[in-house]
């Protein structure tokens, strides 16, 4: 069971955004994994935290979220057992704005400037962001994309350890793993970097040469990218596990595929709905037509009624794109177009003439007998 949102972060369903920024930049401080190395329990919760926040700060999320629960915010997994990803139609801009935030604070609590070597003291990887485009049709269908991204990897020479014989790290005997040193003077009390370890907490005798005792090297990957169905501008697929990988046994940070949609000439895309027009003759907009209407693969039969008119749009539902995680799908609306013929032949020109007639639209003098068009047939 997922847990409510408003829950998770500890506010009433009435906070102001405000509200909700500081409830989460408060418990996101106390959970984030830089705070709490090593500990599963916390990166749940900061995940969870995570979670609650990307909606709760959006408001038509949130509107969403308050209506219909959890299930508006596509939070199961569509593939069942795998669960490897989550849907979150989020904008990354939003987050990076927060994290900036609350390094900030961490980092100005601890008194000390985050030099070069403390950022690459051992901790989980890094999440990474890679960007795709998906035509209309894999955004219809689903997709299996590969991606080739550039990221660090376990080092296989010392399987990770940073060590060239083997021998795991040692802790670092001077500041006995925290890699930071506390002095006081007077008053003050003010931690710094390790000088023996250099923030690492660990300490390693000899070297892998390969990774230069990092446990980790940069290295090309190709990741399969499960790209489920539905999927829109600004999606972002989490493939977990797939960032960065961690030094000394950490966990690898996640991978975000944020999806950006390639349209189709002829469509139109509006959420769910995919819109497109088809052009009609006169006579089958006035005694009605079943019409093939092109759609991203093949087509759909559609009913134009008797009597349409010029511009009239139809909608014929669940043609649409599929709905993310879900079962249904949106609509499809076609606009019809009436096209006047720009010739006719004789026996067509007749024809029409006497259904012009028939309308009471030619009268004895009128400008029908001098244009070329009766002219020829009567002139
Ligand atoms: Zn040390
Ligand atoms: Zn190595």
């Amino acid at each position: 069971m997922k847990r409510d949102y408003y829950e998770v972060l500890g506010v009433a369903k009435s906070a102001t955004n405000d509200e909700i920024k500081s409830a989460y930049r408060k418990l996101a401080l106390k959970y984030h994994p830089d705070k709490n190395p090593g500990n599963k329990e916390a990166e749940e919760k900061f995940k969870e935290i995570n979670e609650a926040y990307e909606i709760l700060a959006d408001a038509q999320k949130k509107q969403q979220y308050d209506t219909f629960g959890h299930d508006a915010t596509g939070g199961g997994s569509p593939f069942g057992g795998q669960g490897s990803y989550q849907y979150s139609s989020g904008d990354f801009s939003n987050m990076g704005d927060i994290f900036g935030d609350i390094f900030g604070d961490i980092f100005s609590g601890q008194g000390g400037r985050r030099s070069d070597r403390a950022s690459s003291q051992h901790r989980r990887g890094e999440d990474l962001r890679y960007d795709i485009d998906i035509s209309y049709i894999e955004a219809m269908n689903g997709a299996e994309i590969s991606i080739d991204i550039p990221k660090q990897e376990i080092c296989s020479s010392c399987h990770g350890t940073g060590s060239k014989d083997g021998f795991a790290p040692k802790q670092c005997l001077q500041c006995k793993g925290s890699g930071q040193v506390k002095y006081s003077q007077g008053f003050f009390s003010f931690s710094q970097e390790c000088p023996k370890c250099h923030g690492k907490g660990t300490i390693i005798n000899n070297p892998c040469l390969d990774c230069r005792g990092e446990g980790t090297v940069k290295k090309r990957k190709t990741v399969k990218v499960r790209v489920p169905a539905g999927v829109d501008e600004g999606t972002s697929l989490k493939v977990s596990g797939s960032g960065n990988a961690g030094t000394n046994r950490y966990p690898a940070g996640d991978l975000y595929v944020v999806v950006h949609m390639r349209s189709t000439p002829g469509f139109r895309r509006d959420g769910d709905n995919l819109h497109t027009e088809v052009s009609v003759s006169f006579s089958q907009a006035a005694m009605g037509v079943e019409y093939d209407v092109p759609v991203l693969q093949g087509s759909v039969k559609v009913k134009i009624p008797v009597g349409t008119q010029p511009g009239t749009t139809l909608r014929i539902r669940e043609q649409g794109f599929p709905k993310l995680g879900r079962k249904n799908r949106g609509d499809l609306f076609v606009k019809v177009n009436v096209s006047v013929p720009k010739s006719m032949n004789d026996a067509q020109k007749r024809a029409l003439f006497e259904y012009a007639k028939s309308m009471g639209e030619v009268p004895k003098d009128s400008k029908y007998q001098s244009d070329n068009f009766f002219k020829k047939i009567f002139g």
